[in-house]
């Protein structure tokens, strides 16, 4: 039998969807709240977490989240979802990808502190508020409002095999190594310590929410739910294959106007020349050059660059595996 299910205040019964708050500090005007959103499946199984807005300029895991779960018919569901449509609420409402109090990207600061920065309470209270209940991750991303990317779906690989059987099953051909990232203190890497499979998803980018983008997240989360058993069915449009990348995003030297010669899933040699920043007498101050043959993933697409910023992201194919 499925039971009443309560996390922080919101208490949920079988069959119903629960609307409410996490409280996270208070402020002169008022409690800082994150909202949160429980289905609690009319028959028992897994808890299912789906996140969204980490960063707080990558809408479309908002819209597909929200317009899934309002579609969404409770009685199919065998267990539970937990979902937070936007995690870092002071990142959304200043319209900025890190916390705008302390400039701390949260998905580099996993598993933060109780009494740190206000990003570092963030992450705290999703690892001890949220991670105790949760079986299954989708954290939802995009690029940033200065970059665009291909989709791609990460799989963290200390559990590589039930992560990446998600990953293959949220329908993107690119599978991203998390291992290989070279990044420290994601949410999805934390909860992977606690044993927890956990896949990050990047759909869309330039703070863009296109109707075709929402629609394939919507069907993404649908086919991961099916291949857990939250619901019954077969996942559907999965790709025949799927290519695993690994790599990230180059940083420029120099900083000025970037002009791209290279377009997003062009495949590419190393010492590709990718782009140019010129300065502002038209000068060249720096061809940017690929560290390796591969595809490009992902491309700053802003042309205003500063030295440090992200450039061009080439995915290295490491190996290609059958749907
Ligand atoms: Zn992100």
């Amino acid at each position: 039998m499925a039971e009443k299910f309560q996390i922080g205040k919101l208490i949920t019964n079988p069959g119903q969807k629960g609307f409410g708050w996490i409280k996270l500090s208070d402020t002169y005007y008022g409690e800082l709240k994150i909202p949160l959103i429980v289905v609690n499946g009319a028959n028992p199984g897994k808890v299912l977490f789906l996140g969204t807005g980490i960063h707080g300029t990558e809408y479309v895991g908002m819209d597909a989240m929200l317009r899934f779960i309002h579609e969404f018919d409770v009685s199919v569901l065998y267990g539970k979802i937990i979902a937070i449509p936007m995690i870092n609420i002071p990142a959304f409402e200043a319209i900025s990808r890190e916390g705008p109090f302390d400039s701390l990207n949260l998905n580099r600061v996993f598993p933060g502190k109780k009494t740190g920065f206000l990003t570092e309470q963030i992450a705290n209270l999703l690892i001890e508020t949220v991670l105790p209940h949760v079986d299954y991750i989708i954290d939802l991303h995009g690029a940033t409002l200065n970059d665009m990317q291909l989709n791609v779906c990460g799989f963290e690989e200390s559990d590589r095999f039930s992560s990446l059987d998600m990953a293959k099953a949220f329908g993107i051909e690119s599978l991203w190594r998390m291992a290989t990232s070279g990044i420290k203190g994601t949410f999805t890497g934390a909860a992977t310590e606690k044993g927890i499979p956990s896949i990050i998803v990047e759909v869309g980018g330039e703070g863009r929410c296109r109707e075709e983008w929402v629609q394939f997240e919507m069907q993404g989360i649908k086919n991961v739910m099916k291949v857990l058993g939250l619901i019954e069915g077969t996942p559907e449009g999965l790709p025949s294959r799927y290519r695993i990348i690994e790599g990230f995003y180059q940083h420029a030297a120099a900083g000025g106007f970037l002009r791209p010669q290279v377009k997003l899933g062009d495949w590419i040699k190393q010492e590709t020349i990718l782009g140019v920043i010129i300065d502002l007498h038209g000068n060249v101050l720096e061809e940017i050059k690929s560290s390796s043959d591969g595809l490009i993933m992902g491309m700053r697409t802003l042309p205003k660059i500063n030295p440090g910023d992200w450039s061009f992201w080439v995915g290295t194919v490491k190996e290609e595996i059958e749907g």
